[in-house]
């Protein structure tokens, strides 16, 4: 059977003007090595669920994205971490918000998976459970960025304050594996100054991150304010159970309702049959694929092939 792998490196207001010449080449660069790393599980024949953790830990370290390394920073300038993964075989789901000292969040959202009393972790309590489980762990030395910090600069100098129009930097995957099951994962910053333990979509299983071999795994980006409210990821996946619709008519109608509620993003999907979709109503997505059949693409703007 055919293997298929799509990731994201998040959306938003990503031209030309926007992406500087060495963001857009370091960006294609951490989207091809984790293509390339996903792409190794599932061709050697792994799990979707592994093949997702491994695509999103090198996106993580990779400082170019909103997540593990180059995550943004809270109102408070500190860095509150939230990931989640989920095995579309058996629903079984692992999630954590607000996590601060584990080098890879979505290896801790795997430990609770593996674990499997809980499903989702916040906070001390999380950080606590990535110790027991001796996970790598880091501190801000690894997490902070020049570059975050002179955003966070510019939004302090801004008076605060959101911008739905922003760029999202929350990195994904959704896979299928040779024997039909499909996986999501995602892992973010959130959104630079986020206040008062401030949760989005991507660690909420059923909005940011959802997967279930009845029908698609989703990974989202964007305004997770609004993507909660719609309930992207269930819902996508909803449609295409009941309804029998395609991915990419699934994905679209859910983004346009994201739409009519003032939310921008985009979304990745991989269905159990070799099908992937991806969508975004934002300027770009950084976004790739691959497959045991088909071509291998990376892009960041809307005007590159699909
Ligand atoms: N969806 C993420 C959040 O709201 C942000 C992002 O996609 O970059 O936390």
């Amino acid at each position: 059977m055919t293997w298929t792998l799509v990731i994201h490196g998040g959306a938003g207001k990503l031209d030309s003007e926007m992406v500087s010449p060495e963001q857009d080449t370091g960006a294609r660069a951490g989207l091809s090595r984790a293509l390339n790393t996903g792409s190794k599980v599932l061709a050697d024949g792994g799990g979707a669920l592994d093949a997702v953790e491994a695509a999103v830990r090198v996106l993580e370290d990779d400082p170019h994205f909103n997540s593990g390394r180059g995550a943004v920073f809270t109102h408070d300038g500190t860095l509150e971490l939230d990931a989640a993964i989920m095995d579309g075989r058996t629903r079984a789901a692992g999630a954590v918000a607000a996590a601060t000292a584990t080098r890879n969040p979505v290896g801790l959202a795997r430990a609770i998976l593996d674990d499997g009393h809980h499903v989702f972790l916040a906070g001390k309590g999380a950080d606590a459970f990535s110790l027991e489980r001796d996970l790598p762990q880091a501190d801000a030395a690894w997490f902070a960025t020049d570059e975050r910090r002179r955003q966070f600069a510019e939004f302090q100098a801004n008076g605060g304050g959101f911008d739905v129009d922003m760029k999202y930097g929350t990195v994904g995957a959704v896979a299928c594996d040779t024997l039909g099951h499909v996986a999501a994962a995602t892992s973010t910053g959130g959104v630079t100054g986020k206040r008062w333990g401030r949760i989005g979509d991507t660690p909420v299983i059923g909005a940011g991150t959802f997967a279930d071999d009845r029908a698609c795994a989703v990974s989202c980006t964007g305004s997770g304010e609004f993507f909660l409210r719609v309930g992207v990821g269930h819902e996508i996946a909803a449609r295409v159970r009941l309804s029998g619709e395609s991915l990419q008519v699934a994905a679209d109608a859910v983004l346009a309702e994201v739409k009519a509620l003032g939310g921008t993003g985009g979304v990745i999907v991989a269905g159990p049959d070799g099908d992937m979709a991806w969508g975004f109503n934002t300027v770009g997505m950084y976004r790739g694929r691959a497959s045991s059949v088909g071509s291998r693409t990376v892009a960041i703007y809307a005007n590159e092939p699909a």
